[in-house]
């Protein structure tokens, strides 16, 4: 270790790596809450070409990686693992480009999302990734994870915004694969290798963004609905009716909602009464008046057909923010409820309903005294379940259960943080055995020594 820590202080200077006491505990986990562990070396590089030797070198000496972004990740995946040296991206920041008329932004990977967010903005553009992590995750994180959010509904996953993306390979080879082209169909689009993989196939250094053009008006409303079947139908009623302009489709059931306004005092429900699901309803437009004709034109009908029981339209962006924190309010949850079995899952839409009430009972079978909070964006078939008793023994129990009914229902054991370290037993439940096999033939291929965040994904 002592030669490879001294051939990599000659190509960073003093400030760019850590050792020991210097690591600063940030750097001992990510937010999943997976087991904390220090690194053996802390890097922060500030060039591809540095991260390229970097690797080479790491390679040569088969010392094992872990990738560092925002740290804000769910799945353990940047949490180190005993001996793992970590390479931190945070000091390849910045953006390279903002194109207007191809509508693309260049940036480097460890530029925090808020940051590609607000310059899109100040060109009056927008970039359609949004995720209450904004100001800490970094878009080589969100590429990596292959990140959802709340837009997903209109725009797609990370995946669908990425032209293209420049990597670093375990052996330190620099892939250049910075497409600018909509339409490129010159042989395999390798970006797609890198993107989801959670790190464990290259270090993603620089991508290139779609961007949209900015909405002129963003309508929001808090809906209340008595049954599963009525979200169902109010779902396709509105994909018909306000079509691509339907961008927030956010279902919270009950005992979420009201968790949330208990724990947030500064918080107030906007409906009088109580609901079993609140659903929050975002729709953009191009033109305010219009939009909003159209918006309260389409509730509205809904409401004399009895699919909606109740609906407040936001008359201010305030209003529209408050909602939105009700939405978000997991974030303050998570620091009150103790240990909480925290899910991320995917099922056809459909199935969904029935799933929370099996969830619920077979919970309440072996944890009579089991809470369990249910809320996701539905509209594209996102359940997160936060399930707990205050037991710390009971929450992995608990995620095991939740795993093994996901796999009778044919769902996703992730539907966007990934598998990381935490799900990664669970994997033969939503992949098939050969799909499993290539991804382990391709990992082989391109990290043949498994140095790159080894024993993610899958052992
Ligand atoms: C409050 C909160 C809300 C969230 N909401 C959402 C949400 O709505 N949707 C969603 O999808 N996720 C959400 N997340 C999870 C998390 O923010 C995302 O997974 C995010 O994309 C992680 O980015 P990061 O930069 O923090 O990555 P990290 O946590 O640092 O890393 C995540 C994984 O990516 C790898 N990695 C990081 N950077 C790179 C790189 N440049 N090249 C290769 N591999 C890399 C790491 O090794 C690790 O395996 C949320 C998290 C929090 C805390």
């Amino acid at each position: 270790m002592s030669n490879l820590i001294d051939k990599l202080s000659a190509i960073l200077d003093r400030s760019s790596l850590f050792l020991g006491e210097d690591i600063s505990e940030k750097y001992h986990a990510d937010w999943s809450g997976a087991d904390p562990c220090a690194p053996s070396v802390l890097l922060k590089p500030k060039t591809t070409d540095q991260l390229s030797e970097i690797m080479a070198l790491c390679f040569e000496y088969d010392q094992p990686v872990v990738i560092q972004g925002g740290l804000t990740g769910l799945a353990g995946g940047a949490t180190p693992l005993i001996g793992e040296l970590a390479i931190s991206l945070e000091r390849m920041r910045g953006i390279e480009a903002i194109d207007p008329s191809g509508m693309t932004l260049t940036a480097l990977a460890g530029t925090p999302l808020q940051v590609l967010q607000d310059a899109a903005d100040d060109h009056d553009l927008s970039l359609p990734l949004d995720l209450g992590a904004r100001g800490s995750c970094q878009i080589g994180g969100n590429v990596s994870t292959n990140a959802g959010g709340t837009e997903v509904i209109r725009y797609g996953m990370t995946r669908a915004l990425v032209l293209g993306l420049e990597a670093v390979l375990a052996d330190g080879t620099q892939i250049n694969a910075m497409n600018t082209l909509v339409k490129n169909n010159s042989g395999y689009d390798l970006k797609h290798l890198f993107i989801g993989s959670e790190g464990t196939l290259g270090i993603v250094t620089r991508v290139v963004l779609q961007l949209q053009p900015k909405a002129r008006s963003t309508h929001t409303a808090l809906c209340a609905v008595a049954d599963y079947a009525s979200v169902i139908k109010l779902l396709i009623e509105l994909k018909r009716s306000l079509g691509p302009g339907l961008t927030g489709f956010e279902l919270m059931w009950d005992n979420y909602y009201e968790k949330v306004l208990e724990v947030i005092p500064a918080l107030s429900s906007p409906l009088d009464g109580q609901f079993p699901f609140y659903l929050l309803v975002e729709y953009l437009d191009n033109d305010q008046e219009l939009g909003s004709d159209r918006f309260e034109t389409v509730l509205y009908k809904q409401l004399e057909l009895g699919v909606l029981q109740d609906a407040v339209i936001a008359k201010s962006h305030q209003d529209a923010e408050k909602f939105w924190q009700i939405r978000d309010g997991i974030g303050e949850l998570f620091q009150v409820l103790g240990p909480v079995s925290n899910q991320d899952v995917s099922l056809p839409v459909a199935d969904i309903g029935l799933f929370a009430t099996d969830l619920e009972r077979r919970l309440k079978a072996k944890y009579p005294d089991v809470v369990v909070l249910l809320f996701g964006h539905i509209g594209d078939n996102n359940l997160h379940i936060c399930a707990y008793t205050g037991r710390e023994e009971d929450k992995t129990k608990i995620s095991h259960d939740i795993m093994q009914l996901i796999g009778e229902y044919s769902g996703a054991i992730t539907a966007e943080h990934g598998v990381g370290i935490l799900k990664r037993d669970y994997l033969p439940l939503s992949r098939s055995a050969t799909e499993i096999a290539l991804m382990k033939t391709l990992k082989v291929a391109m990290d043949p020594k498994a140095i790159l965040n080894r024993g993610r994904v899958f052992e």
